[in-house]
């Protein structure tokens, strides 16, 4: 397992690469902007999540956004689909590919041809987008997509949200989205090798966020039911080292493996010979 590096030029069979764009909340800090991951298997790379400033994060690790086999949205908050219009604007400039692939909840989609329409960005000149709902339920679904092991469940957030699973070979990564503690994520997240999980700050202040989101504890409590190997706390609001250290150590009382906060530009490579998964 890599927690930091590059980006691989190529994801064998077997192998998950998932490099973290930006880990946190909509409030975005000098260290932390809004969330959304870059998570390759051999059949390319699938966006979790579109933000801003993506064609630039894409740029500076040698990207094009023509590179990107899909873009997968967990659901419509602002923070989380504010990059769209741009992205798909980028395609254009860049010489689109045909199609683009994009999977959402339902009430997603319904927000995408709602930009798609806005920018008036339906003519010959950008991709045509090839829509797959992820269907949510509170049990794991599998979401019927080509060249993917993707899994899919209905996290418990203000608006219809996906948690995503995927696999590779006996690989498996899952990332919560935005969501309260919820047995779904939990069953989604089963023995994973990481869980990227909803992390609005420490337990004390859970008032202030609990409508839709996790406090560290929480966090701690749902890896630990899932069995998962390891925990990463992310969409980590505007919060100080020391309430972050204390989301860390909180986390870890729930939880025996390890627990690190997500960090913007780091890269983990998870594969089914690494040893130290
Ligand atoms: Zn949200
Ligand atoms: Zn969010």
């Amino acid at each position: 397992m890599t927690p930091r590096g590059l980006l691989p030029t190529a994801v064998g069979s077997g192998e998950i690469v998932v490099h973290v764009l930006g880990s946190g909340s909509g409030w975005p800090t000098p260290r932390r902007d809004t969330s959304s991951l870059l998570i390759g298997v051999v059949d390319g790379w699938s966006l979790v999540e579109c933000p801003g400033s993506i064609v630039h994060k894409l740029a500076v690790l040698g990207l094009l956004p023509g590179d990107l086999r899909r873009l997968i949205l967990t659901h419509n908050h602002v923070d989380h689909i504010y990059g769209l219009a741009h992205l798909l604007q980028a395609m254009a400039i860049a010489g689109a590919p045909a199609t683009f692939e994009l999977l959402a909840p339902r009430q997603t989609i319904e927000s995408v041809h709602g930009v798609v329409a806005t920018h008036g960005l339906d003519d010959k000149h950008h991709p045509r987008l090839e829509l797959v709902e992820v269907e949510l339920s509170d049990e794991p679904q599998v979401v019927p997509v080509e060249g993917l092991r993707l899994r899919a469940a209905r996290t418990a957030h203000s608006r219809d949200t996906a948690a995503l699973r995927f696999e590779a070979g006996d690989v498996a990564v899952c990332y919560s989205s935005d969501t309260r503690p919820c047995e779904a994520v939990a069953q989604l997240a089963r023995d994973a090798d990481i869980l990227w999980h909803d992390c609005g700050g420490p337990h004390r202040q859970r008032a202030a966020f609990s409508q839709g989101h996790s406090s560290a504890l929480e966090a701690g409590l749902i890896a630990s039911k899932a069995g998962a190997r390891r925990l990463a706390l992310m969409h980590l609001g505007s919060r100080d080292d020391r309430e972050l250290q204390e989301c860390v150590q909180e986390a870890s009382g729930a939880f025996e493996g390890p627990v690190a906060l997500a960090e913007d530009g780091e890269t983990w490579t998870l594969s089914e010979t690494t040893e130290d998964r």
